[in-house]
């Protein structure tokens, strides 16, 4: 039997690509012959016969209607509540009707009352949305946990720690500034070695001229120096802007930028 699979719905940081009001290079060749386009992040990770949507993206709606046939969504974990991640939850708040009440949608404890506010019409008959226990979630063949990191300007996040006995990898859209002790109990593969897999966010190529205190996610040039991203054995960028040209971006051995459509076998 072959073993869980990951799909970047979306791989587009929170403005998408191209900019609607954007007439660079990167936009242009976005919507001229589209190996920049890119939609809001998300990501699908299906396993044990299982369907779960990492993150409820602005774009989920287009990106679950483009698939070629029905897609049903057994549990849904929103990492944190931005509009580019959490926007298509309103999509599947409406989709839990037909879905006989096998649709299990989870966050973070202080991301669930974020999204009560947000959608209090959803709120007003249940809890809508029910807390990500600590010790994880079985799902797709791994347990599925939730680390809180730092989002630089932008305040909290969360990551996603996918593990099962030997494998280890981690789902990381939104961080910057992830602190050596972070890192030490959260970001280490299975056996003390590196990750197996890293996906982790990456803005733009390079913001170094940026003032930091306006930042809320890693760049690529930071990413090549973070050790626990060399450690890993596989890394895969995403949440990437106009920042970044797919036609020129270089990257080492074992490292690939994401694109919308990417699907990976986990091992
Ligand atoms: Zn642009
Ligand atoms: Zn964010």
């Amino acid at each position: 039997m072959s073993g869980p699979r990951l799909t970047f719905l979306g791989t587009a940081d929170s403005k998408g690509v191209p900019r609607f009001w954007c007439t660079c290079a990167v936009c242009q060749e976005a919507r001229e012959t589209g190996l920049n386009r890119r939609t809001r992040t998300g990501l699908l990770l299906q396993g044990a016969g299982e369907t779960v949507l990492l993150d409820a993206s602005a774009d989920l709606h287009a990106q679950l209607a483009a698939r070629p046939g029905p897609l049903l969504p057994d549990r849904v974990i929103i990492s944190h509540a931005h509009n580019d991640h959490l926007l298509g939850l309103g999509d599947l708040l409406d989709y839990r009707l037909y879905a006989a009440g096998s649709l299990d949608l989870r966050a973070p404890a202080t991301v669930v009352e974020d999204l009560r506010a947000r959608f209090a019409y959803a709120f007003r008959a249940q809890n809508a949305v029910e807390v990500l226990p600590e010790e994880g979630l079985p799902a797709a063949g791994l347990t599925i946990r939730a680390f809180e990191v730092p989002h630089g300007a932008n305040g909290q996040s969360h990551a996603f720690r996918l593990e099962r006995p030997g494998w280890a990898g981690v789902v990381m859209t939104d961080a910057l500034d992830v602190p050596p002790e972070l890192a030490r109990r959260w970001l280490g593969g299975a056996a003390g070695a590196g990750l197996d897999l890293l996906v982790l966010g990456t803005s733009f190529a390079d913001e170094s001229a940026a003032p930091r205190q306006g930042r809320s996610v890693y760049d690529i040039a930071e990413a090549l120096s973070l050790p626990w991203a060399h450690a890993a054995r596989r890394v895969v960028l995403t949440h990437l802007s106009h920042g970044v040209d797919a036609r020129t971006t270089a990257l080492p051995p074992g490292w690939t930028l994401a694109h919308d459509g990417l699907s990976l076998p986990l091992w």
